[in-house]
């Protein structure tokens, strides 16, 4: 089997975001593969933990896959600050010879540096153009959990476990390894349950992770970074819940088109032609769509940080992004000078973390993660971009942990999907395969 079919047959897909299959992103040559060892959500702590207790691993699978798209060379780019990680990786760095070789690239500690275009630009100098990959420019972006997943699977072993930051209200926030498929709902339980009555979850970090109602049956897919427990009053959750018809009644009534919300837009520092105000004074009209909404990556800096109405230039460019789309819009964008001064408009993490009021919540990078297991786990066969796996077990089976459980077809994008635990195939129903431990 080819390494490419190897990732696709062992599930790799990028862990954050919508989990692009990792075969099909090293399909294409580069000439620099990018670790990305930012994690740069607050309070997600799993991609430090991994850097710091896996550091040879990453190290070999940074060389390896590097190897696979014909890179000259691999960076692992991590924040300057983590200075656990950094001694680690060095450490490690000095026992291997890798060909190609890795370095390290120290990251300034800003939110969002983990964006691949802020990234890209920090370790290399080069500008991705806006509306374009990484690859455009000889990039390509790898997160350490994927790396890692990578390296597992090249060796044979599929991806049925995922490392997960459990945060906020909750008894005993930390770092869990978590069988793929557990009922979030569950893995609160092995944290000792929420320390609040009335709470909501965020699902992922809480800067770019949607909001969910506590009772929703969510669960852990490959791509879940983080679960974070907020009480139902936190300002997260206000500026979530708010409807929209409100945000455009203070988008009218309050914006004061000061355009700080512009001003410090990442993509907008990097020189893409990005305007968050003139969104807002297009939706506050009612009837205008602004085009450059497509280049919004949703960070929230310009809602959460920028904004000193406590406006929402975020949820809007959401909006109208959706609305360009379905509207088959595709305006082409230049590349522009980055606007002068542009790193001291940068968003330090400390600044960020008290600013949405989580700082309360950050924990340090515990030595250990916890292994949970779970008595069922509900898999999607879809956990990433792409068609769905198909079935290829029926109800009744008996499945051992690494089993395949859904099969990608021949070339279409996607990945193969795994059981997380040993047990019996109790229920494949709405693309989700249910599977009970054995007792
Ligand atoms: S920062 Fe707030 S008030 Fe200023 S232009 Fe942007 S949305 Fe309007
Ligand atoms: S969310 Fe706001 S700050 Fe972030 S990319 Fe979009 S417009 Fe820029």
């Amino acid at each position: 089997m080819s390494d490419l079919d190897l990732l696709r047959s062992g599930g790799v897909v990028g862990g954050g975001g919508a989990g692009f299959p990792l075969w099909k992103k090293l399909s294409s040559p580069a000439e620099i593969l990018l670790i990305n060892g930012a994690e740069c959500e607050p309070l997600l702590k799993s991609d430090q933990y991994l850097m710091q207790r896996y550091p040879s691993d990453l190290l070999q699978a940074a060389s390896r896959l590097a190897s696979i798209i014909h890179a000259t060379e691999a960076v692992i780019c991590l924040k300057d600050h983590y200075t656990q990680q950094i001694r680690a990786l060095t450490d490690a760095l000095q026992s291997l010879s890798l060909m190609p070789a890795v370095r390290l690239h120290l990251l300034p500690t800003v939110y969002p540096i983990g964006d691949e275009q802020a990234l890209v630009h920090s370790a290399t100098g080069r500008t991705v153009p806006p509306g374009a990959l990484p690859g455009s420019i000889g990039c390509t972006v790898v997160s350490v959990s994927t790396a890692l997943n990578a390296l597992r699977a090249l060796n044979g072993k599929p991806v049925t476990r995922r490392f997960i930051t459990v945060a906020g209200e909750v008894k005993k926030p930390g770092v869990y390894c978590v069988p793929v498929g557990m009922p979030v709902r569950l893995l609160l339980e092995q944290a000792g349950g929420a320390t609040v009555q009335d709470f909501r979850l965020i699902l992922g970090g809480p800067m770019m992770g949607p909001l969910s109602a506590r009772d929703t049956e969510n669960v852990v897919t490959k791509t879940l970074g983080g679960v974070l427990v907020l009480p139902a009053d936190h300002t997260l959750v206000r500026h979530a819940e708010l409807p929209l018809e409100q945000a455009r009644i203070r988008a009218r009534s309050v914006c004061i088109q000061c355009r700080t919300c512009t001003d410090l837009c990442p993509r907008h520092l990097l020189g893409h032609p990005i305007y968050p105000h003139l969104t807002m004074r297009a939706f506050a009209s009612g009837d205008r769509l602004e085009p450059s909404a497509m280049l919004c990556m949703e960070c929230g800096i310009c809602e959460l940080y920028a904004c000193p109405m406590g406006l929402n230039p975020r949820r809007i460019q959401q909006k109208q992004k959706a609305e360009l789309r379905a509207a088959g819009e595709k305006p082409a964008f230049q590349l522009k000078d980055p606007p002068p001064l542009a790193e001291y408009h940068q968003a330090p993490s400390g600044r960020v973390l008290s600013k949405i009021h989580v700082a309360c919540y950050d924990i340090p990078v515990p030595k250990d993660a916890t292994d949970v297991s779970s008595p069922i786990v509900c898999i999607p066969l879809k956990q990433h971009i792409g068609a769905p796996a198909s079935p290829c077990v029926a109800v009744g089976d008996q499945v051992q942990r690494g089993d395949t459980i859904g099969r990608m077809a021949e070339g279409a994008l996607g990945a193969d999907i795994h059981a997380s635990i040993c047990g019996t195939v109790a229920e494949i129903e709405n693309g989700i395969v249910v599977i009970r431990a054995r007792s």
